[in-house]
């Protein structure tokens, strides 16, 4: 299966190398910053995305879905799209129906599923998804999507050690805005460092871990690299636009 990284930056990211957080695994899309409709459409995945799970409401997670339902009604999307969240969004699209934001309300083009529950879960094609709830600085679920045996595991953002520890998942898609100096700083704004996420990748039992909401600190990236190898040699610093096969 494809897991294509769309935005990998976390919310302070500077100019457009790295763009807020959003990624793509087969039909469905982890968390929607902005500029995730434009990079889809470049990666002819926009067609092909059935399910949204949103961590958290944090705009560098959420405020691309605008720009994603809009474009969905200016395709004439006629099948069913589902959107896991934790509660907050719904009064936030409802509000932009009642000013007709999206020229027509999305969901009486195609029925659009809004599952905002404090644990959301949904069977997505043949992913089956359940959420946790993770330490962060507003209400954040990490989601677990299980296909074929294969079960893989997105963070959002979360201050370790969080509840991913009880989480067993082959691949792990883990938050790590600072390198390890910064320590500190994570821990203040519900952040993770390289070492905590190779920590928690470990104790997950993954086989294989990506790192991705890199912050925009100098060397950060290469200072991570280097710190989560060291604690998960199976590890990747991803990059906007990066496609695995897993
Ligand atoms: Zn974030
Ligand atoms: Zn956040």
């Amino acid at each position: 299966m494809d897991l294509t990284f769309i935005g990998t930056g976390a919310g302070n990211h500077i100019g457009s190398r790295r763009q807020p957080c959003s990624a793509f695994v087969e039909g469905i899309l982890l968390d929607c910053g902005a500029g995730t409709t434009g990079r889809l459409q470049d990666a002819g995945l926009f067609d092909r995305v059935d399910g949204v799970l949103i961590t958290h409401l944090h705009t560098d997670h959420v405020a691309g879905l605008l720009d994603f339902l809009l474009h969905t009604v200016i395709a004439k999307r006629n099948r069913p799209l589902t959107i896991l969240t934790p509660p907050g969004l719904s009064p936030i699209l409802a509000a932009l129906n009642t000013v007709n934001a999206f020229a027509v309300n999305p969901a009486r083009m195609y029925e659009l599923r809004l599952v905002e529950q404090n644990l959301p879960q949904a069977t997505i094609g043949s992913w089956t998804i359940q959420s946790v709830p993770l330490d962060h600085s507003v209400y954040n679920l990490g989601y677990l999507l299980t296909s074929d045996g294969a079960r893989i595991f997105y963070t959002g953002d979360t201050r370790e050690p969080s509840a991913a520890h009880n989480i067993r998942a082959d691949f792990v898609i883990h938050e790590s805005t600072y390198a390890d100096r910064y320590a500190d700083r994570a821990r203040e704004f519900g952040h993770s460092t390289a070492s905590q996420a190779a920590r928690a990748a470990a104790q997950m039992q993954a086989r294989r871990l990506f790192l991705t909401h890199l912050g925009s600190l100098p060397d950060t990236d290469s200072e991570v690299l280097r710190e989560v190898r060291a604690g998960f040699p199976d590890s990747e610093v991803v990059e906007d636009r990066r496609r695995y096969v897993l």
